[in-house]
């Protein structure tokens, strides 16, 4: 017993009571001095060694040395002991996570502060968790707690409160106390960490949906794409489960499921007209809210709203398309409490994103519609029939354009007036629509003119087609409105691929072989490819340019006058053209001529002058600077007398402070009779109208003639100064006309100006105008009015 080896003695203290143990050294230190030894003798050595008697054998001295040893090895341990429970205690007390043992049992041995504060109890200890937790959340625990106590596994979860609102993570670990097993666990608050990971997660997410968004707007090139693409994106988004999208349907106003997209992989498309667009996830009240409302909603508690797809949340967002509102895009969830104000705050920029490329798609379809569609008869257009052949021809197709064309309809319109006419126009082509099948390409492609292809491999000829179905369809009365339109139709005809393989050139054949039988009073006419359509053309030309003249078909164009000086804009000419409603913007070189024969340039001329000093006008109350604008007068109208009243009513028009008005006549209006020519110039220049004399150079009177007559200004012709470059005689010959002008006080001006060379030349030989291509080529109104802005 007395000499217990220190490694048994340690083991002893760590068994025993520990305060039992110094009575038991004093124990051995009395027996070994054979007296009482006071406890204060085991605090050293020397003291102990004092009570020794004075008899005692080296052995026993040496075995009360090792009392006094072990004494103080044992408070040393002691002291090491307390200082480690100080230690573990002090940091189980202020941990702010909840530390825990258990035994096996399942109860508590041991809970800091922070578990008891989280059950709300003064201490754990010798509480298990049926004191704590429901009975579902308990067994869950058990198992856990059976994996570590009986197979010393260890665990970590994360676990979340009830509410969804807070979350730990757990760990919990085998502790071995000799053989006993006990189990110890902690719980780290992550509720900060796993919300701030959720909400990028979903900031992400977001925002990927976004970018997806955005993507299938760019590539979508239909409404139907475009929904379905985003419900299917949508629905693949974290937390949702289905997406669908619903129109508001224009004739009743309700909304009408469109698209949707599930999770799963199911898909619908609903069309408008269909009215089984009822479906167990749709939730139209709420839909029906943010479409009247065009704000958001929510629903996050649904409990048992739409059972059947287990959706607990929603959300609604209106879409507008031209600010109004086209539909609604909602998206459903099976978790609730989903849609929290992260997407209160976003889902404006989703509905924005997707109602952008609503919009973008159904105006372009829209304007494809409309360029396609005749606003007055609701028939395709001329566009739609230019594509309709392109794309016969493109597959080799072969048939007949019909072209159908009301006649004397100008006559009609100012007989029974405008409306009346239109009218008119819309019965002719709902007739047609009735009876001409969709195939055959039916078009409104001009006033009162209509087109269809008429396939070649239809069972009637084209001939007999046009004669037995379309003319007696067409012709006959008309109620319109209170009145009583007899009507008459004439045909023309053109071929696929023999006449043309574009609608230009088939309606233009079809159009002479219209004219050219109505010139021989026929109904129907077909393209001849062999005969010489100059004559009928002509003819038929006249007839147009009356209806043109009616119609207001002309248009002024205007070309720069360059000062060669400067290179600066010195004045205009205003040249006509024929705005045709089959053939497009027709030259003056092919009309004038037919207009000059007919009479009818007269009329024409004054509408030009007109319109020339109504633009002017226009421009200067635009604030810009409008040069002096030349108007053509032809023969005829410089001989008319109302030549002077058509001038000053242009110019009380223009009310301008300068001189807004030049004219320009031909040789031919100067030839004549003499005494009647100067007398006209002279009063024309009375009113403060310059006279210029045009295409200076190409008659076959004396220049030395024309110089002397009262005139301001020679416009060199455009043949001079084309051959001029090449040839020295010319030369010479626009450099005797500059300088015999000159010594007149003339005033030059070159046309057909298109080379710098040229330019340079006549700036050499002092010519003060240039007017050619090189300056600017002849443009509309509104063209010139941006030249004018520079
Ligand atoms: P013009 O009066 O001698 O008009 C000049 C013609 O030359 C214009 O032809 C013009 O476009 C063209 N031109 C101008 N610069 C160049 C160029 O650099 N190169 C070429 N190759 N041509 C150039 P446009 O407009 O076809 O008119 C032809 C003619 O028709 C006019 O010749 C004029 O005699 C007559 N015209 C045009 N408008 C009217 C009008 O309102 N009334 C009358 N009576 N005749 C008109
Ligand atoms: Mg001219
Ligand atoms: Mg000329």
């Amino acid at each position: 017993m007395n000499n217990i080896a220190p490694r048994e003695q340690h083991q002893l203290a760590q068994e025993s009571e520990p305060d039992l143990y110094p009575a038991e050294l004093l124990r051995l230190a009395g027996y070994l001095c054979g007296k009482t030894v006071p406890p204060e003798a085991l605090a050293d050595e020397q003291a102990l060694l004092g009570y020794a008697p004075p008899a005692m054998s080296a052995e026993q001295r040496q075995a009360l040395s090792d009392v006094a040893a072990l004494a103080a090895s044992q408070r040393a341990l002691k002291r090491q002991l307390a200082r480690a429970e100080s230690f573990l205690s002090g940091f189980a007390e202020h941990s702010p996570s909840p530390l825990w043992i258990k035994g096996r049992s399942g109860s508590y041995v041991m809970g800091n502060a922070a578990l008891s504060g989280f059950f709300g109890v003064p201490t754990v200890v010798g509480m298990d968790d049926r004191h704590f937790w429901p009975e579902d959340v308990r067994q869950s625990l058990e198992e856990q707690d059976r994996a570590v106590l009986e197979h010393g596994e260890t665990i970590k979860t994360m676990e979340t409160s009830h509410d969804g609102t807070r979350h730990w993570l757990v760990h919990k670990f085998p502790i071995d106390v000799d053989g006993e097993p006990f189990l110890g666990g902690t719980a780290i608050d992550m509720t900060t960490e796993v919300e701030k990971e959720r909400a990028l997660i979903r900031h992400d997410n977001f925002y990927v949906l976004l970018s997806r968004l955005s993507a299938i707007i760019s590539r979508a090139k239909t409404l139907e794409a475009l929904c379905l693409d985003t419900c299917r994106v949508a629905a693949h988004q974290p937390g949702m489960d289905i997406v669908d999208i619903s129109r508001v349907d224009d004739a009743g106003g309700t909304l009408k499921l469109f698209t949707s997209a599930a999770r799963d992989g199911t898909e619908h498309q609903w069309r408008l007209d269909d009215d089984t667009s009822e479906a167990d996830w749709f939730l139209p009240d709420l839909a029906g809210t943010a479409a009247a409302t065009g704000r958001l909603q929510f629903s996050n508690d649904l409990h048992g709203g739409c059972e059947r797809r287990h959706i607990a949340s929603c959300m609604a967002i209106p879409l507008f398309v031209n600010s109004k509102c086209w539909g609604v895009i909602s998206f459903y969830s099976h978790r609730p409490e989903l849609f929290d104000h992260f997407y209160r705050d976003r889902a404006g920029e989703l509905g924005n994103e997707l109602s952008f490329g609503l919009e973008r798609l159904i105006n372009a379809q829209e304007l494809f519609r409309l360029a396609r569609t005749n606003a007055l008869s609701g028939l395709p257009s001329r566009l739609h029939f230019d594509e309709a052949i392109a794309g016969l021809a493109a597959v080799n197709a072969s048939g007949t354009v019909l072209l159908v064309n009301i006649n004397r309809f100008d006559e009609i319109s100012s007989a029974y007036g405008n409306t009346a006419a239109i009218g008119l126009m819309r019965q002719v082509a709902q007739r047609l629509k009735t009876e001409v099948a969709e195939r055959m390409a039916l078009s409104h492609v001009g006033i009162g003119r209509f087109a269809l292809f008429y396939p070649v491999d239809e069972d009637r000829s084209p001939r007999r087609y046009a004669r037995d179905t379309i003319i007696p369809l067409l012709e006959g009365s008309y109620q319109v409105d209170q009145q009583k339109i007899w009507c008459t139709v004439n045909v023309g005809a053109a071929m696929l691929p023999e006449d043309g393989t574009s609608a230009d050139e088939l309606l233009v054949k079809a159009w002479d072989a219209l004219a050219g039988a109505r010139a021989q009073d026929e109904q129907i006419g077909f393209y001849d490819r062999d005969a010489d359509h100059a004559l009928a053309r002509q003819v038929s030309m006249e007839a147009e340019l009356r209806e043109a003249v009616e119609r207001g078909e002309f248009v002024n164009y205007y070309q720069p006058k360059i000062d060669l000086k400067t290179g600066k804009l010195a004045g205009a000419e205003a040249l006509v053209r024929w705005r045709h409603p089959i053939r497009g913007l027709i030259q003056p070189t092919e009309f004038v001529p037919v207009l000059e024969r007919s009479g009818l340039v007269t009329e024409v001329g004054r509408r030009v002058m007109q319109r020339a000093m109504e633009d002017w006008r226009a421009w200067y109350d635009e604030g810009l600077m409008p040069p002096q604008i030349a108007v053509n007068v032809a023969p005829a109208q410089f001989r008319c007398d109302t030549l002077f009243d058509d001038i000053e009513r242009a110019l009380n028009t223009a009310e301008a402070h300068m001189t807004p008005l030049s004219i320009e006549v031909t040789e031919s209006s100067l030839v004549s009779d003499h005494r009647r020519v100067i007398d006209t110039l002279t009063r024309v220049r009375n009113l403060d109208v310059p006279v210029a004399i045009d295409d200076f150079g190409t008659g076959y009177s004396s220049l030395a003639y024309l110089v002397t007559l009262p005139v301001d200004v020679l416009k060199i012709d455009r043949s001079f100064v084309m051959k001029m470059a090449q040839d020295a005689g010319y030369m010479g010959l626009v450099s005797t006309i500059v300088s015999l002008a000159h010594n007149l006080d003339l005033k030059v001006v070159a046309e057909g100006i298109e080379t710098e060379e040229e330019s340079k030349l006549l700036k050499l030989l002092r010519c003060e105008q240039g007017q050619g291509y090189l300056y600017g080529r002849p443009v509309p109104a509104e063209e010139f009015a941006k030249l004018l802005r520079r």
